[in-house]
């Protein structure tokens, strides 16, 4: 199991146990209980649910919520610190139905909120939300009607804040705030000078494209100030970025924002509100270090240094210590969900098998029998020429086939004696001290290929469009030595369909050890893939959204399948670019019926046919056993 470094990412709630199963801490490491993965899957297959399936754990989602409160409140109580905390979770990071109400309901005992960027999302969050204590702010550009809506928001009792990205939206704000009688929240996004690294890093800096600058938040002031309005400016924003991975990048942002924030209050705005965006990282690849896929602190740590940095400077000028807002998105969600697929074929150095002949006919050609002597002579200390002469003859035996000099029984003895070579040189290279970087690359070329039933442009969108790093790894079978090299494909028939970079304590690695195939199923876990997935995922060779299942854990250990989501089905795809799954049926029909007249199958074969097209639009999109 340290092979896959599960308790390095797995925060407590996953684990595995003595049978060799991955298993669930649905209320944290900390409390006994555990729930295995397989037995999940097996509780699903009873409920005729198909590979794949997004699971969503709904105690880690209430244990991760309750903990960024807990880690606050300590954080706040421990420092003295007079204001308090109030996170909203931003919609746009699993924007899903289920998701959001488990949020606004769980939540409320926190006054936990919603952070918006359009006016769909803030349809969606009033509809939610349940608690007036709680915040829900609104980002992203505004027009009439997005302000509207949030005034009535306003009127019916909910905090709800407007923030400036851009100072035309003031005007608008104060028109239509005048005209239906409703005091607006107002609040605005500074850009600040202070840029963290990460993938994300191009959301915060002055050049960023969100935000107001310093001079044009002190023109909203005057602005204010001209219509007696400064009671009504209350909250100061910044987003660095998301996955923020130097807790450095996160102090410095803060003081500087706490300083405009200080400066605002100076200027007589009333404000109340400090809030830090997102940017609490996930340490998806569990080395705690300051890599794109990690993070150097911890939540205490975050807290901590987030109170201490704005209480200090706030002390120094003596302004009172506003409510602090974070916007997590991912630290949220991520852990909750996993996506769970089956192996469906494996393919890979068995294409090309090692029997070799103790000799070559001389009559073969001069190229192969000098890569024969090549792989005969190879051994650590002549790796690197060896491999080159491979390279060579391999590449003349393929310009000789071309040519017609070479036959194609005579190439296909060249490939293996060159496959037999490199599985030698991958062998004999971690012998090396140091493994040239054309040597290291070997291994993923001898790789198996193990086809997953799943698409990564539909579940893990983020894995091929930034090579973002997910924990990957078998669910059972973790008391076998898994001793096939290998990487990931999907079943979409695209080469940027699979994973080929893995999670690994040294950095990252090319391919994932997995076990053979026994005739059984063989199954995989994604995890960490609650945020920002779902939402981005896409229809790629037209794979629909998987089945999702959530289910619940009991204090006494038992499951509780609490909601199931078919996954898309054909028609659903079709329908969503603009196919008629009825006119289909149509067509079907007229060119089954043309098939009859022509003598090709029968009426009763045609109406076979059209039963199975039938089914099939109503199938799942995914491979079905
Ligand atoms: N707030 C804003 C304005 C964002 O743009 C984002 C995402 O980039 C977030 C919050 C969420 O960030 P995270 O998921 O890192 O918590």
């Amino acid at each position: 199991a340290e092979l896959y470094g599960i308790r390095n990412w797995g925060a407590g709630y996953f684990d595995v146990s003595a049978e060799g199963d991955v298993v669930v801490y649905p209320f944290g490491r900390s409390h006994k209980l555990n729930v295995s993965v397989p037995d999940i899957i097996r509780g699903m297959k009873e409920r005729g649910l198909d590979m794949p399936v997004l699971l969503r754990i709904e105690n880690i989602l209430e244990s991760r919520i309750s903990l960024l409160h807990k880690s606050f409140r300590n954080a706040i109580e421990s420092l003295g610190y007079q204001g308090g905390y109030r996170g909203v979770f931003p919609i746009k990071v699993n924007q899903q139905q289920q998701v959001i109400e488990k949020i606004a309901t769980y939540g409320s005992m926190y006054h936990h909120g919603l952070e918006v960027g359009s006016k769909a999302e803030l349809i969606a969050a009033i509809s939610q939300a349940q608690d007036k204590e709680a915040c829900i702010v609104c980002n992203g550009y505004k027009d009439e009607e997005f302000i509207d809506l949030g005034l009535h928001a306003v009127r019916m009792g909910f905090k709800c804040f407007f923030v400036l990205e851009m100072p035309r939206e003031l005007e608008l704000i104060l028109r239509r705030s005048q005209q239906m009688g409703v005091r607006p929240l107002i609040g605005t996004r500074v850009k600040l000078a202070s840029k963290a690294g990460g993938h994300w890093s191009d959301s915060g800096g002055e050049l960023s494209t969100f935000g107001l600058t310093t001079a044009q938040i002190m023109d909203v002031v005057d602005r204010l100030q001209k219509e007696d309005m400064l009671d009504c400016f209350r909250l100061l924003h910044y987003h660095l970025g998301s996955q923020v991975p130097n807790i450095r990048d996160i102090r410095s942002a803060v003081m500087e924002a706490t300083r405009v924030y200080a400066g605002l209050v100076s200027e007589g705005a009333a404000m109340g509100y400090l809030d830090l965006g997102g940017g609490l990282a996930v340490d998806y690849d569990g080395s705690h270090t300051n890599f794109v896929s990690s993070r150097n602190y911890t939540q205490d740590e975050y807290c901590t240094d987030i109170v201490e940095a704005v209480m200090s400077i706030l002390d120094e000028t003596g302004v009172p210590h506003p409510h602090i807002i974070t916007e997590s998105g991912r630290a949220t969600v991520a852990y909750y969900s996993m996506l769970l697929f089956n192996i469906l074929d494996v393919s890979g150095a068995e294409a090309f098998p090692d029997n070799l002949p103790d000799t070559l006919d001389e009559s073969e050609p001069e190229m192969i029998r000098n890569l024969f002597e090549a792989f005969r002579g190879l051994t650590l200390r002549n790796l690197q020429e060896c491999y080159n002469d491979a390279l060579y003859y391999r590449d003349e035996i393929r310009r000789n086939f071309l040519d017609g000099r070479v036959t194609l029984r005579q190439r296909t003895l060249g490939e293996r004696i060159f496959w037999a070579l490199m599985r030698r040189v991958a062998e004999e290279k971690d012998k090396l001290r140091h493994v040239p970087k054309e040597l290291a690359e070997i291994d993923r070329v001898l790789a198996d290929v193990y086809y997953g039933n799943f698409s990564v442009f539909q579940s893990l969108p983020d894995s091929w469009a930034i090579e973002q790093l997910f924990p990957v790894m078998p669910v059972h079978r973790l008391r076998e030595f898994p001793d096939r090299p290998a990487i990931l494909s999907d079943i979409t028939c695209d080469s940027d369909g699979r994973i080929d970079r893995f999670i690994d304590p040294q950095g990252v690695r090319n391919t994932i050890d997995l076990h053979s195939l026994n005739g059984e199923e063989y199954y995989l876990g994604v995890f960490l893939v609650g945020a920002y997935q779902e939402t981005l995922g896409d229809l790629h060779n037209l794979l629909g959204d998987t089945n999702v299942v959530s289910i619940r854990v009991e204090e006494d250990g038992s499951i509780e399948y609490r909601r199931e989501l078919l996954g898309d089905s054909v028609a659903d795809v079709l329908s969503s670019v603009e196919y008629d799954p009825r006119r289909i049926m149509e067509q079907l029909r007229d060119t089954a019926e043309q098939a009859v007249r022509e003598g090709r199958i029968t009426p009763s074969e045609r109406y076979g046919i059209l039963q199975a097209y039938e089914n099939g639009l109503r199938g799942y999109t995914y491979f079905e056993r």
